[in-house]
């Protein structure tokens, strides 16, 4: 009845359906919590106001909006709102939740975890020849045992994941993980680090649209049906969506009040026009973050605001336009 496989080659994505696993958790969440949350429900809706992130003291990625590493999973999450108890030990067999899924995907995990373990102890029972309820259950302790054991290794190592995903530095020297001989890590994403904000003559700090204050405002379209520009920092973003729905606005009563099917074809090609923005936006974005920020220590990273790199950093921003 082992359990033992896990990890043995560098999976690109971990797999988080895989079940093993755990232990010394108890008592030792490092994350920051305010409130409890049910796991099945929908994140609940900061109320920060749009402001940059906290200058001058430094901007932790991992602190704020992180990716969850589920294959093919695109939600985000911020332990800020994981409940207290999020990642301690569960009944009923006490296994715990893995770190870097989101959390329906943690939750789904450790649902599965909890059937096999179900199902595995149906199975001694069933053959259990001779042996007494008491063997029964030593036995299966000595299974949950090696599950909890499994279920830590794979969330350490999905906590390492996570960490070089969003973390500049993380994959440099000590701290690339290295797993029979081969050294492997995640791919650090840009985009978790603080950005300049693109509109032209903005000296606004660097933010992050991950930020735990602002993630709200850069995803929920506003009753226009439009995002604000992930691409500009929070008070360029609002200038630039409210001055976007003026126009529609302004269109619409154009027409008469009347929102045809031409009307119709303009709006969504606005919607479309703004979409392909970020698109170009974001990859004169990434080309300053990787340069500014790709090859220091994560201690470094924060938002940068001297007119001086600001100045730099627009005729590079100018540069990308021209290309
Ligand atoms: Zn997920
Ligand atoms: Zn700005």
């Amino acid at each position: 009845m082992s359990q033992s496989q896990s990890f043995n080659t560098p999976p690109s994505p971990p797999s988080p359906f895989d079940s093993r696993i755990y232990s010394h958790l108890v008592g030792r969440s490092d994350h920051r919590v305010t409130s409890f949350q049910s796991v099945a429900s929908a994140p609940t809706v900061l109320q920060f106001p749009a402001t940059p992130s906290d200058p001058p003291s430094q901007y932790n990625p991992l602190q704020h909006y992180l990716p969850c590493l589920a294959p093919d999973c695109r939600n985000h999450y911020t332990t800020l709102l994981l409940g207290p108890t999020f990642y301690f030990l569960q009944s009923p067999y006490q296994l715990i939740r893995k770190r870097g899924l989101c959390p329906f995907h943690a939750q789904q995990d450790l649902k599965l975890a909890n059937q096999r373990a179900k199902s595995t102890y149906e199975c001694m029972r069933q053959n259990c020849g001779r042996k007494t309820l008491g063997a029964i259950a030593a036995e299966f302790e000595v299974y949950l045992r090696q599950v909890r054991e499994e279920r830590a290794e794979e969330s350490k190592r999905m906590k390492v994941w996570q960490k070089q995903r969003v973390l500049p530095s993380a994959l440099s020297g000590a701290t690339k993980e290295k797993k029979g001989g081969e050294t492997w890590g995640e791919e650090w994403d840009w985009r978790f680090s603080p950005r300049p904000c693109t509109k032209k003559g903005c000296e606004g700090d660097w933010y992050s649209p991950f930020d735990n204050r602002l993630y709200l405002f850069y995803t929920t379209p506003r009753p226009s049906g439009l995002v604000p520009l992930r691409t500009m920092c929070p008070s360029c973003a609002k200038d630039d969506v409210q001055t976007a729905e003026e126009r529609i606005e302004g269109r619409r009563r154009d027409v008469g009040g009347l929102a045809g099917p031409e009307w119709g074809e303009w709006y969504v090609q606005v919607a479309k026009d703004r979409l392909m923005e970020i698109g170009f936006w974001e990859n004169a974005q990434e080309r300053i973050v990787r340069e500014e920020m790709g090859k220091k220590p994560a201690a470094e990273v924060q938002p940068k605001k001297t007119v001086k790199e600001k100045s730099k950093r627009l005729t590079k921003l100018g540069v990308c336009v021209v290309m």
